[in-house]
């Protein structure tokens, strides 16, 4: 193992070919290539295998990276894949655009001075490796559950939940208000950054395997909550984050001046083939014109360098804070700025001007004051530091608020907390109402893909223990009462005539006839979860309401055993 390892003294870091500016600045194609065979060993075997492997404590997903490494840097690639496999549902988009630098490469115990191991690259080329050798399999659970599913939203909290319990045999419905599966995968994250092949091709699986989706499909709209609650045994709630923050700014209203989702939307749905009026009359498009992006995270990262693809004159990111204190990924900004971007930094819009459409942003520079209670330097207005960029389309990437899901869903004894997020019980994962779970950035607020996937994972966890648990609850109360009932129905059935008749007489006074003890059953003995299981209202004899009970009792004891 030494011999294959350990080589960062002797083997330079190295990410796989990365395609010049030049030629990136006209496609959407992805900027970087694959590794082949001997360079993936190589760069794999840089690891240093350390006692305390702070990549993986510092991966959300906790993937066993220096397994997959050794085995990778060995030649054993499948096995590579099933260690990345087995605590990532999406190893293929993590390697792309995880923000590796802040997360798993950043706290490479060999950076300092030796560069880290390239290990989002790696996890890529294991991943891409066993799609070309047909290594990934449908989910394809053991046996066959009789539960049911509802997950809304099949962005990667959806769909890491939805793999998972499938895994375990669970009827999964994904239901989505889009046509496409993916989410911000597919609507907001550019091409240049994942091609939406790469999404489409877990979708295919995931329906392979038997998950059913249903697109075009609006909670809220096409059904409530309270409908899906209805349908299935349980329900996650994985919507994402959608509404757009504002900045109150003069001229905010001005023509042109547009939300970065739109404006990302419209570019990937282009990408697609899709009918796009807003792109096609050009509201949307950055062709020839002078843009200014508002805002330092992915999101603005990712308009900057869509206007560049789209042939703008000039690419401007203006951002209050400094390089040092800005939340997108560093690595995008290197690519941004080799792409012809411009940033501005500490600087913010002080007025949109023009008229009908915007021409031209007025912003002032910032410097950063003393910390907040968050502990970030606040940033403040400079006096009489403005100054102005000419701008035919502003874009405001300030970030997004989760939308009103309670009243959207028709449930507003959902949960919220003072942010709009869903409040979940952390170690449940459920929401205030039973059954209904909720995770990724509809909880967390916009996060990253991987903290996605995440939680959809730990949902499906918890969701399964959940409806497990009520299961077993039916069944054993299903038991009892099927043991009840024969017991009861055998004494009714084989009583003297004689004696029944009288029977009856006597139980208008006397309260030890059995049909005078079966009024007598304590309620508690009672299946009162299950409507099948109850007597009332079906207008049956005391010996055919037995019978109907223990029909319903056996029908329950199917249902929640798994079939063959
Ligand atoms: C422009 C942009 C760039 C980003 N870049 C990166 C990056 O490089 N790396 C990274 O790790 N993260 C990135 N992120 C963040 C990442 O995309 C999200 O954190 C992640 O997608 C959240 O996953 P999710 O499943 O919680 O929600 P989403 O991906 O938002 O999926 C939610 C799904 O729910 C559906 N939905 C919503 N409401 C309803 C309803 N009422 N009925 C039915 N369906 C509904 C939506 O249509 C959507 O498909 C980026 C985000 C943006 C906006
Ligand atoms: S999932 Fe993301 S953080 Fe984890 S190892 Fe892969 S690239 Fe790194």
């Amino acid at each position: 193992m030494a011999q294959r390892l350990l080589k960062f003294v002797s083997v330079d870091k190295a990410m796989p070919a990365k395609r010049g500016a030049a030629e990136r600045r006209h496609d959407f194609g992805e900027i970087y290539g694959e590794f082949d065979a001997e360079r993936a060993k190589q760069q794999a075997g840089r690891c240093s295998q350390c006692g305390i492997p702070y990549c993986q404590i510092h991966c959300p997903l906790g993937n066993n990276i220096p397994d997959w490494l050794m085995l990778t840097a060995e030649g054993r690639l499948e096995e590579a894949y099933e260690v990345a496999a087995a605590t990532n549902n999406m190893p293929e988009v993590c390697g792309r655009i995880c923000p590796q630098d802040r997360l798993c490469e950043g706290n490479c115990v060999i950076e300092k001075g030796f560069d880290s191991v390239t290990i989002g690259s790696v996890e890529k080329y294991i991943t891409e490796t066993a799609f070309t050798k047909g290594w990934v399999k449908p989910p394809k659970p053991l046996r066959e559950l009789g539960q049911s599913i509802g997950i809304i939203g099949a962005g990667p909290a959806g769909l890491a939940a939805a793999e998972q319990l499938r895994r375990k045999g669970y009827q999964v419905h994904v239901y989505d208000r889009y046509d496409r599966v993916g989410g911000l995968l597919v609507y907001g994250i550019p091409n240049f950054k994942l091609e939406k092949q790469v999404v489409a091709r877990r979708h295919e699986l995931l329906a392979l395997g038997g998950i059913t989706f249903h697109l075009n499909f609006e909670v809220g709209r096409d059904a409530s909550l309270a409908a899906l609650r209805q349908r299935h045994d349980a329900i996650l709630i994985a919507t994402g984050v959608y509404q757009a923050r504002d900045m109150a700014c003069p001229g905010i209203g001005l023509g042109n001046v547009v939300a970065a989702l739109d404006y990302l939307t419209s570019s990937n749905r282009k990408g697609l083939g899709d009918a796009v009026p807003a792109f096609d009359s050009g509201a949307l498009d950055a062709a020839g014109k002078h843009v200014v992006v508002v805002g330092g995270g992915d999101t603005a990262m990712d308009c900057v360098r869509t206007a560049v693809r789209q042939g703008a004159l000039s690419v401007r990111c203006l951002y209050r804070r400094d390089r040092k204190n800005m939340p997108g990924s560093q690595r995008e900004v290197k690519h941004a700025e080799e792409e012809g971007v411009e940033f501005v930094w500490l600087a913010a819009p002080e007025a949109l001007m023009g008229e009908g459409a915007v021409r031209q942003v007025r912003a002032h520079r910032m410097h950063l004051g003393v910390a907040d209670g968050s502990g970030r330097q606040v940033p403040q207005p400079l006096p009489g530091s403005h100054f102005d960029l000419p701008a035919d389309l502003v874009i405001m990437a300030l970030g997004f608020d989760p939308e009103d899901v309670p009243a959207l869903f028709g449930a507003p004894e959902l949960g919220v907390t003072r942010w709009g997020t869903l409040k979940i019980d952390f170690r449940s994962m459920m929401t205030s109402l039973d059954g209904v779970f909720a995770a990724g950035d509809i909880v967390r607020g916009a996060s990253l893909v991987v903290w996605g996937i995440r939680d959809g994972r730990d949902a499906a966890e918890q969701m399964h223990r959940y409806v497990q648990a009520v299961g077993q609850r039916l069944q054993g109360a299903a038991a009892a009462d099927l043991a009840g009932h024969a017991v009861r129905a055998h004494r009714i059935r084989h009583r003297p005539r004689r004696d029944a008749h009288a029977g009856f007489l006597a139980s208008q006074s006397k309260r030890s006839h059995p049909r005078a003890r079966i009024r007598r059953w304590p309620d508690s003995r009672r299946i009162r979860c299950d409507p099948r299981l109850s007597r009332r209202g079906h207008g049956l004899s005391a010996a055919g309401s037995l019978r109907a009970r223990a029909g319903a009792a056996v029908a329950v004891l199917r249902a929640v055993q798994p079939r063959a």
